[in-house]
């Protein structure tokens, strides 16, 4: 079956009692067991919750994983891979991630002991030096935010391992319809369930897919001890969501092509970052490691600085000034003031996180309309 079968039919068991072709929303806390100290497949909803089981059989398959979990949110599925890693030990980070990750592991984990070092994923010669012999987990992203930088994941899974590491990918930009960390060779991927998955700007949510069932194991005893399940009702939206995905991707990666060379050849515009253009430092290993189409998020540098950029993320009408990404409405922001706020300013300006840059998700609109919108808003930003 293709991924867009798959995608609407495992995992998504028609009702038995009533026939509904829609698994049912579980709201129950707690299952009724069959004696006592003897346990159904379902015992309490933090440990298991047949709603949020069905996003998780499906997602698994969509991911080529052996099991997957549904967090509260991306940020706690994060949180949760650091649980791994013991104080004294090191995680190697990308140096274009989330900006929120940043925060989880340069304000949390690190002052709890386990050291952190960040390097750029896109050059594996640097990223080598960045791992020593107490590495224990290397985390990228790619596309990374919002350089959209693009990592050779083969290559820094073949690299983790090599230094006995594990190697985990926030794969929230790419969504399993572009790309699939676990078959070139990554032990964990992650997803801010939030964004594509989802979807329609209507859920929190995080996931981990785990590529064997030992770390499988230690994962799920991490997050029963913690706490930070999906809820019934976001897993049900999500499967809602996961259905219409690879459609969805396809799409606005489509859009996103469309405007990203637009921009490239508009005066206006200082730089674009779109991994689809030949230009892209990445573009290479993208067309390789991404599936079809290169994504649907974008960046660009407009002309002038930190005033410019701000005039024109607040100037589109049908681009909405918010963070978050990857739904059907198209949102714009400016990363130096807002998804990238929590980066020291000099961590972000190294790294290329310019205060000039706006951020795109491109959404389902019709592409033309949403020309016609940065058009306007970069003639106002003059
Ligand atoms: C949003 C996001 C996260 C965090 O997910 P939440 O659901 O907001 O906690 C992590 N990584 C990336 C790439 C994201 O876009």
């Amino acid at each position: 079956m293709q991924f867009r079968t798959r995608a609407i039919h495992v995992g998504n068991p028609r009702d038995p009692a009533t026939g509904a072709v829609v698994a049912p929303l579980h709201l129950a806390s707690t299952f009724v067991q069959p004696g006592a100290g003897e346990w159904g497949e379902f015992d309490y909803s933090r440990s298991g919750n047949p709603t949020r089981k069905a996003l998780e059989t499906t997602l698994a398959l969509l991911e080529s994983g052996v099991g997957s979990l549904a967090f509260s949110s991306g940020m706690a599925a994060i949180h949760c891979v650091t649980m791994l890693i013991r104080p004294g030990d090191r995680i190697v980070a990308g140096a274009d991630i989330y900006g929120g990750t940043y925060r989880l592991l340069h304000k949390l984990v690190r002052p709890g002991a386990v050291d952190v070092a960040l390097a750029p994923s896109t050059d594996l010669a640097g990223l080598e030096k960045a791992i020593d012999a107490r590495t224990r987990l290397i985390w990228i992203e790619s596309p990374g935010n919002p350089l959209l930088s693009i990592t050779d994941i083969a290559a820094c899974a073949e690299l983790a391992h090599r230094h006995g590491a594990l190697l985990g990918v926030d794969s929230t930009f790419a969504t399993p319809v572009l790309t699939r960390p676990l078959e070139l060779g990554a032990d964990i991927v992650m997803h801010s369930a939030t964004k594509y998955l989802g979807g329609h700007s209507d859920l929190l949510g995080g996931v981990l897919v785990v590529g064997n069932r030992d770390l499988y194991d230690r994962l799920y005893f991490i997050q029963n001890a913690t706490g930070a399940v999906m809820g019934p009702l976001e897993s049900f939206l999500c499967s809602r969501g996961v259905k219409t995905l690879e459609l969805r991707v396809r799409e606005q990666c489509r859009s996103a092509a469309m405007l990203a060379e637009r921009l490239a050849s508009d005066s206006r515009v200082r730089r674009v970052y779109y991994p689809g253009l030949p230009d892209h430092p990445g573009h290479e290993i993208a067309s390789r490691q991404m599936e079809g189409a290169f994504g649907a998020m974008l960046s660009f540098e407009v002309e002038g600085d930190f005033a410019a950029a701000k005039k024109v993320a607040e100037s589109t009408r049908l681009f909405q000034l918010a963070v978050s990404l990857g739904a059907v409405e198209s949102l714009i922001e400016q990363p130096a003031s807002m998804s990238h706020a929590s980066y020291d300013r000099a961590d972000r300006l190294t790294h290329g996180i310019s205060d000039g840059m706006i951020r795109l998700s491109v959404g389902l609109e019709a592409a033309e309309d949403l020309w016609d919108d940065l058009d306007r808003a970069l003639h106002h930003g003059r």
